[in-house]
């Protein structure tokens, strides 16, 4: 997707602060944490949101959602919070989906 940011940063066309990256899986910083650690997993894969995932892509999200405690881990943090907006009334903007993982500091408010 040539007007896709994630698919941008995945090619290495705009700069990210990368956490971790292998074939399919790419993490970086949120460019506008909520939280003193924020970043995002993202596949490699153009897929637009939760709502565009069947069955073919199970591997590929419970990869994506193992590498949230690993990375949160690796970051310092001691717990965190995942968050996958879905659709725009779902509060998501980028339409490459992405899992938020975010903490750290004082503890995050109850929702
Ligand atoms: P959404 O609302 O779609 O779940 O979240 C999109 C997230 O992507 C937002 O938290 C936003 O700050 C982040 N974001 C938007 N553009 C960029 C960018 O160019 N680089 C990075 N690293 N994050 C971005
Ligand atoms: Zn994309």
């Amino acid at each position: 997707m040539s007007d896709c940011i994630f698919c941008k940063i995945v090619n290495g066309d705009i700069p990210a602060k990368k956490i971790y990256e292998d074939e399919e899986v790419i993490a970086v910083h949120d460019i506008h944490p909520i939280a003193p650690v924020h970043f995002l997993i993202v596949p490699k894969l153009h897929i637009e949101s939760l709502q565009s995932c069947s069955v073919a892509h199970e591997r590929l999200l419970g990869k994506m959602l193992l590498l949230a405690p690993k990375l949160a881990a690796e970051q310092g943090l001691v717990g965190f919070r995942t968050m996958i907006n879905t659709g725009r009334e779902g509060g998501q903007e980028v339409f490459h989906i992405h899992i938020h993982v975010f903490g750290g500091g004082n503890s995050l408010p109850k929702i």
